[in-house]
């Protein structure tokens, strides 16, 4: 544990006016005051989301109550209460759970259900727009506009995912993709001379060689950037024109887009494979991914995954791995891309498919989840796995930062969580 154990300075009364590090002046602990912090990371991430489903025109009040009931817990003087702070953690994942399917389902109206694609990977020649972040309806609003202009328009980190929509992937505009999870884009886009348009969190301070060429729009604004107005692209549009091009690059592979429909539709190959032996567990392994040397973990991971199990994967963490050709077991994909992070709702409801299908409850499903969390929508995918009880995960290699010793303990007693520690040690743990 860190020198202090909690910090807070959210009222008058703190020590010496800089901050109560041992015990809050009133009284409060720094177990409560981690879960409070824990709160309102996850209240974050929950945001995020349902930004975006208002967007695409829909909303959910029991979430906004829920929102605004979770940080008046957090006010100064109300909540000691650690029970009830684990309570509202989990009330937390509860509405993720919700936001995350309201905003699934606002998607696949939109844009239809994901089926699998094969993505060109690296830069073609001509004039380009990358697009990083996580917002959809921006990309489709910039493809539109792109029509017939010669602009390329290619996915960037979260943005992957959209190849998989039929109604993104149907216009010609949309190229490929280019580099890998969100913390490469000083070297990406200072190497690539195209336009760059950030939608949503994950995008970096520019650096001064492409901070002229950074667009952002809506909440999402950095030094240097311009922010566009009403979705109207065309400053974006020219700046990609007036670069002049990217020079063609040798492109690779990858495949993304695996809806749930696609995947129900093998359900009943997959049992007979797992009945029979042939595919002997499914591993969830994803999350966000952050520059920490430690992250190589996912990737010797999925190396050393045997080859009679099912990779299942979302967010940027999968960029560790899915240039790996993992071949498949009986013609179903080894590796699986659901989507972004808010697509562990499809994880989810494909779990609770596999449920029915093999008729066992979520925890005696071979179904191992290994998780990396890097900021607050993380943390709200962590509370809403664990407010559906799913228990035995695996969660590293960099623990939550709020998670004292007394939190973990509750984390490891009542949820049965294993911190990561190395691919080969925590396989054997998994597997026998
Ligand atoms: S709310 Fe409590 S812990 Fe926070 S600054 Fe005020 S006295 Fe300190
Ligand atoms: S998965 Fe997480 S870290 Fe990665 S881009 Fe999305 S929010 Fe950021």
């Amino acid at each position: 544990m860190s020198d202090f154990d909690m910090f807070c300075y959210q009222c008058s009364q703190t020590v010496r006016g800089e901050g109560c590090t041992v015990k809050g002046v009133c009284g409060k602990d720094a177990t409560s005051a981690r879960l409070q912090d824990n709160l309102i990371f996850a209240i974050k991430g929950i945001s995020a989301y349902n930004y975006h489903a208002k967007e695409l025109g829909v909303s959910d009040p029991e979430v906004d109550e829920f929102l605004t009931k979770a940080l008046y817990s957090t006010l100064t003087n109300v909540n000691f209460d650690i029970p009830s702070l684990i309570q509202l953690g989990l009330d937390a994942g509860e509405a993720n759970f919700k936001v995350m399917k309201m905003l699934k389902e606002a998607h696949i109206e939109k844009y239809g259900e994901p089926v699998p694609a094969v993505v060109k990977q690296g830069a073609q020649e001509g004039p380009a727009i990358i697009v990083t972040g996580h917002d959809l309806k921006a990309l489709e609003e910039l493809l539109k506009q792109c029509e017939g202009t010669g602009v390329k328009v290619y996915t960037h980190s979260e943005m992957l995912p959209a190849h998989g929509y039929p109604e993104l992937a149907k216009y010609e505009a949309l190229a490929g993709n280019i580099g890998k999870a969100w913390f490469d884009q000083k070297k990406l886009f200072a190497d690539h001379k195209a336009a760059i348009l950030g939608t949503t969190n994950c995008v970096l301070i520019p650096k001064d060689e492409y901070a002229d060429r950074l667009f952002t729009m809506d909440i999402v604004k950095v030094p240097g950037a311009t922010v566009i107005e009403d979705y109207d692209f065309t400053p974006v549009i020219e700046k990609a024109k007036e670069l002049g091009g990217l020079t063609a690059e040798e492109t690779t592979e990858l495949t993304t887009g695996f809806g749930l429909s696609t995947i129900l539709s093998l359900a009943p190959q997959i049992k007979e494979l797992v009945l029979s032996g042939k595919i002997r567990r499914f591993f969830l392994v994803g999350g966000c991914d952050t520059p920490n040397p430690k992250m190589s973990y996912y990737r010797e991971f999925v190396e050393q995954i045997p080859e009679d199990c099912i990779v299942l994967t979302l967010a940027c963490g999968k960029f560790r791995f899915n240039d790996l050709d993992l071949g498949d077991i009986e013609g179903i994909p080894r590796l699986i891309d659901l989507g972004q992070c808010n697509d562990a709702i499809v994880a989810i409801e494909l779990a609770v498919a596999l449920c029915d299908l093999f008729e066992m409850e979520l925890n005696d499903l071979p179904l191992t989840i290994v998780l990396s969390w890097m900021e607050q929508k993380a943390a709200a995918i962590l509370w809403t796995l664990l407010y559906l009880g799913k228990t035995d995960m695996f969660l590293g290699p960099v623990l939550p930062a709020w998670c004292n010793e007394d939190i973990l303990n509750v984390l490891v007693s009542q949820f049965n969580l294993t911190p990561t520690s190395n691919p080969k040690d925590d396989l054997k743990k998994i597997l026998g």
